[in-house]
């Protein structure tokens, strides 16, 4: 028999890129598709290419005896749904997976954080042990491993740091829609300075640092009041008030739990790996790229690093340290999109041999977010070992 899998938030931005995914890899042919909302309960459900959906109806997400006749529920829908639906689903008996695009749940012991390509060792033993809360990772943690995943696995790492720049849509479509919002205002700003050739520039740039620091509210108000457009802002999501930032304790936190270090429930001991990052916002659409530097336990030859990370898995490529392979291949314009995970700038660095710097790009919102959860449903059904 089919699997029953309910599709809540699969409107958003991160359920819209799940259902394209869905559609072009056939996951909906051997599954029978109910589609929740929590705002349009009883209009048709969506049309999705290859999908003929069990229910014609759309469900309402918030009817918990509904959600407990599926099998297998996947959640784009946003940490406030999980936060009211998964207790009161579990509470009434429901056995079912749950596969989660939102943080809340990441942290708990008995869920699992999924990026197959990377620990498909640590998501079998936790099926084995009859765990059903798969949730994906934070999205530059996610990019990040299917990068470099190889040097984790080795267990090459003794240390990473990592400088993130990350794109506008990891904060929703609206943070999108400002930034692009904003560089049209910059434009219009210095517009008719542009199309005379002999206007100066000290003027362009004085009349472009005006209007980003006059931008109004409502022009900045999903960078909290800061201009993205032609700026940048090195902080990304809660003050801990330790001098981190949220999004970078989950660089340390997340990659050592993907990796199952120190997991309680898969029984592993091992001391976590240290891990800083500096994340910062930059005007990016929806590729996050990152600088890292990591200090290896041992001394391991360029070409064998190299090797490594071109094979540890089909989406990571390797891109030769020079001028043109890194501007024709190391880009968000160029990586957008796609489902490919480049990594260049593989180099030791001046500090000593056991020093390697990498830079790597990925699609937020493909490996860091959309894929990991189709892929477990994959997993579950047998299709992905
Ligand atoms: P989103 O675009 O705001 O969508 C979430 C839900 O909002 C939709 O599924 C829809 O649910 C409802 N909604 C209300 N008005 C809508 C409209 N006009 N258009 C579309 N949907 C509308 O959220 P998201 O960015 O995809 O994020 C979903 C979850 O994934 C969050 O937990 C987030 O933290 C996580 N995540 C996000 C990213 C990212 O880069 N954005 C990356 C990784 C993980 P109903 O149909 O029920 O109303």
């Amino acid at each position: 028999m089919a699997l029953r899998v309910g599709l809540v938030g699969w409107r958003g931005m991160v359920g819209s890129v799940l259902m394209q995914r869905m559609s072009t890899e056939r996951d909906f042919d051997n599954i029978d598709t109910t589609f929740f909302s929590t705002s349009t309960a009883g209009k048709p459900a969506p049309m999705i290419q290859g999908c003929k959906s069990f229910d014609p109806l759309l469900q309402d997400g918030n009817d918990v005896n509904k959600l407990k006749g599926m099998d297998a529920i996947i959640t784009c829908q946003g940490g406030d749904y999980t936060k009211s639906i998964y207790a009161p689903l579990r509470a009434a008996g429901w056995k079912g997976h749950w596969i989660d695009a939102s943080k809340i749940l990441r942290m708990n012991d008995n869920a699992i954080i999924i990026l197959d390509p990377i620990n498909m060792p640590v998501i079998k033993t936790a099926l084995s042990k009859g765990i059903t809360d798969w949730i994906g990772g934070n999205c530059t943690v996610s990019c990040m491993l299917m990068g470099v995943g190889a040097l984790y696995k080795a267990g090459l790492v003794e240390w990473m740091q990592t400088s993130t720049y990350q794109a506008a849509s990891g904060g929703g479509a609206p943070n999108m829609r400002e930034l692009l919002t904003q560089y049209g205002a910059l434009y219009a700003e210095v517009k008719d300075l542009l199309n005379d050739p002999a206007s100066a520039i000290l003027e362009i740039d004085r009349r472009v640092t005006a209007k980003q620091n006059a931008f109004t509210p409502e022009e900045t108000a999903n960078f909290r009041g800061i201009p993205l457009g032609g700026n940048l802002i090195p902080w990304i999501d809660a003050d801990r008030e330790d001098g981190t930032s949220l999004e970078e304790w989950k660089g340390g936190a997340e990659t050592n739990k993907i990796m199952g270090i120190a997991n309680k429930v898969l029984g592993s001991s091992d001391a976590p790996i240290p891990i800083d990052s500096t994340c910062i916002r930059v005007g990016a659409m929806r590729c996050h790229s990152q600088s890292l530097t990591f200090k290896l336990k041992k001394n391991v030859p360029l070409a064998d690093i190299e090797q490594m990370i071109a094979n540890d898995n089909p989406w990571a490529k390797f891109v030769p340290n020079n001028r043109v392979d890194t501007e024709k291949q190391l880009t968000p314009a160029v990586v957008s999109g796609t489902m490919n995970i480049p990594v260049g700038r593989v180099r030791k660095l001046a500090m000593g041999p056991e020093y390697l710097g990498a830079f790597t790009v990925g699609d937020q919102l493909l490996w860091g977010a959309a894929e990991p959860l189709r892929r477990m449903l994959r997993i579950i059904q047998g299709d992905i070992a």
